[in-house]
């Protein structure tokens, strides 16, 4: 976060300048640096998905739609909560089709918080949570988790509860660590909501991406049902981050709320991306299947390789990104390690302090994406093998 005063700028969007992808992306370009940072794959999503946009957009459904999302969709999404998780969900008054899981995010924390109300992050965040929470005027606490492995800290989590705590924000599985919350910790978590009366908003946009680990929706959980808020997209699952297809899938009031705000933010998004990914969402397991395998072969290359250039690996179980301490290397400094990366190296990562309230808490850790072709990750790999020798601390 920048702490020089921008102009124009309200006093509660200080601080956030551009975001950590933009700059690390921007400096890849410059420097033409193989960009393992930003989190968007550099292959497209299946053929038959973009062949039913194409066709959507040729029978011609180019105008608005219903403001929450066009029927198909709406029944897909609430066919594929059944189909993977066992969650009934009415499609008409439980879902709200959104542009990407981002603009749900903002969509309910802009619902759901006044000014002055408390949200809860579990610490990394993924960047829009701050801003969204800021935007709408409330107050971010934060309770750490230490890494893919850790297990969380249910006294740690009870203890950031206050009287103006209204919701908890979980990320599952997380951006950037890679950790997939068991059921367990799951459990500690509904506890929490359970007794202090809180609203659960989850985060589930690498749902299709875990190696081995179950993904668990926080809504499955007893007595979650009439207080959780599920987000997710179709960016990640069908690498087509661009389109920006995301849905909100809560019980009918906390829906109502969302709509609300959903409304006055983009009113509907991508007619006939909406109609592609309702197709999408009915894909038969092979393709979930072997979306994963792949990724799985591209997570272990990429987490070896690191490992054998002397990186401390944070190995994912989910997600399409690893963490890496470049302490062993002789650096303490993600950010500026990141800055000098793309020129010197010719690669591009994320220093994960920009996904920390204190960036210094995540200074001596940096994320590589492996959401790359082979042949990319192969290039990354090779670069940081001739010239990150070269680098001095
Ligand atoms: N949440 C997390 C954890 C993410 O990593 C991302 C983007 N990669 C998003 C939300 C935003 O998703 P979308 O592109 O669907 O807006
Ligand atoms: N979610 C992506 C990531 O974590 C970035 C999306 C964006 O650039 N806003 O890398």
């Amino acid at each position: 976060m920048n702490t020089r005063r921008a102009p124009h700028l309200t006093a509660r969007l200080q601080g956030f300048g551009t975001t950590i992808f933009a700059e690390m992306t921007a400096l890849a370009v410059r420097h033409g640096a193989v960009n393992l940072g930003q989190g968007a794959p550099d292959f497209d999503g299946p053929d038959w998905i973009k062949k039913a946009a194409a066709d959507a957009i040729f029978a011609g459904h180019n105008q608005y739609c219903r403001s929450f999302g066009i029927a198909p969709l709406c029944e897909a999404v609430a066919r594929h909560q059944a189909r993977f998780y066992g969650q009934t969900v009415d499609p008409d008054t439980q879902v709200t089709v959104t542009a990407g899981a981002t603009e749900a995010l903002y969509a309910t924390l802009t619902a759901l918080l006044d000014v002055g109300d408390e949200v809860i992050f579990f610490e990394p965040f993924y960047d829009s949570y701050m801003a969204a929470a800021a935007a709408a005027g409330a107050r971010p606490r934060t309770v750490p988790l230490s890494g893919p492995d850790a297990p969380l800290d249910a006294g740690a989590l009870r203890a950031a509860v206050t009287a103006k705590t209204r919701a908890i924000l979980l990320n599952t599985p997380h951006n950037p660590l890679g950790k997939v919350f068991s059921r367990e910790e799951l459990s500690a978590v509904a506890d929490v909501c359970k007794s202090f009366d809180l609203v659960a908003i989850t985060d589930e946009v690498y749902e299709h991406l875990t190696f081995g680990a179950d993904h668990v929706p926080l809504a499955t959980l007893p007595g979650m049902d009439t207080r959780t808020i599920t987000i997710s997209s179709a960016g990640k699952t069908f690498s087509l981050t661009g389109w920006k297809i995301g849905w909100a899938v809560a019980p009918e009031p906390l829906t109502r709320a969302i709509r609300t705000a959903h409304q006055f933010v983009t009113f509907c998004n991508g007619t006939p991306f909406q109609h592609a990914i309702a197709a999408a969402l009915d894909a038969d397991d092979a393709y979930f299947e072997g979306f994963v395998a792949d990724y799985r072969k591209k997570r272990d290359r990429l987490c070896d390789a690191l490992a054998d250039l002397g990186f401390g690996v944070l190995v994912p179980q989910g997600t399409y990104f690893v963490c890496a301490d470049i302490r062993p290397l002789g650096f303490s400094d993600g950010h500026a390690f990141c800055r000098r990366l793309p020129a010197e190296v010719g690669v591009a990562a994320i220093p994960c302090s920009a996904f920390y309230e204190v960036p210094e808490r995540g200074a001596h850790l940096v994320r590589f994406g492996f959401c790359k072709r082979d042949e990319t990750l192969e290039a990354g790999i090779a670069r940081l093998r001739e010239n990150l020798g070269k680098m001095r601390p």
